[in-house]
């Protein structure tokens, strides 16, 4: 059955800058056909985590398993034709493209019309021939999530994808997300801020702080415990 599985297996995965302990023997597991949460405060990882398993922190400590193939060690590119995409926490979408050129630029594979269109009018992202200069963050980083989308991945890890989003966008958003793991065969690992956004998309989620997991479970749980709410205090 579908989100029994581990899809994705990290085990003690480490990242330093210098003196810095960014993360610290951390364990996760993204069961398939599933989309989990991972949230903390500013600071606690979440970035350093995506990168360490997309390949782009090189050297991190740990092991990383997607689907029984192991990553670790491996560049971004086979990392991400072994099917693990991520997206940037920081918009990185080129303002010289159109909506359609860019998600035929980002997707990494060749995808039709039909494909292309199916996947931006699920998202309600803007028309193929709008210009990205045109759009507005929040739009920005819809095409982020569709291109994700449309490159077929197994795992796609979204580093707070409703930055720029408003609030009942990002609810919006969160409905769609819950429909990806059967509609498009991918689970999704969702770093987000916005706690709301998560419990609505999320049937586990994960906390950490500082550089380490403190609890995983169901949001609703989770998210009474009191240590989570002290990691969050002063946020
Ligand atoms: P989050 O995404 O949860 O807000 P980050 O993963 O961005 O947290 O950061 C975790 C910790 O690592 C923070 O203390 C941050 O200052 C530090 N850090 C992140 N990237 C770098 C870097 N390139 N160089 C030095 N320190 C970094
Ligand atoms: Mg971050």
């Amino acid at each position: 059955p579908l989100g029994t599985r581990p899809l994705l297996k990290a085990e003690g995965l480490g990242v330093r800058f210098g003196q810095v302990v960014a993360l610290q023997d951390v364990d996760l597991v993204v069961p398939e056909g599933t989309v989990m949460g991972l949230i903390g405060p500013n600071g606690a990882g979440k970035s350093t985590l995506t990168d360490a398993l997309s390949g782009f922190i090189k050297n991190a400590a740990g092991t990383v398993t997607l689907d029984g193939r192991r990553l670790d060690g491996q560049p971004v590119h086979r990392r991400s034709a072994a099917g693990l995409r991520r997206t940037f926490q920081q918009d990185r979408v080129p303002t010289g493209l159109t909506v359609g050129a860019y998600l035929r630029f980002a997707a990494h594979r060749s995808v039709s019309h039909d494909e292309l269109e199916e996947v931006r009018a699920f998202l309600g992202c803007a028309p193929a021939k709008a210009h990205v200069l045109d759009l507005d963050v929040g739009s920005r980083r819809l095409l982020e999530v569709a291109a994700a989308i449309l490159a077929r991945p197994k795992l796609i890890v979204l580093d707070e994808p409703a930055a720029g989003l408003a609030h009942a966008e990002s609810l919006a958003l969160a409905d769609r997300l819950i429909e990806v793991p059967a509609k498009y065969g991918a689970s999704v690992l969702l770093i987000e801020h916005d706690l709301d956004m998560v419990r609505r998309a999320c049937a586990t989620i994960v906390v950490l702080d500082a550089g380490a997991v403190i609890a995983e479970g169901p949001p609703a749980e989770v998210l009474a415990r009191p240590e989570v709410a002290r990691a969050y205090l002063g946020d």
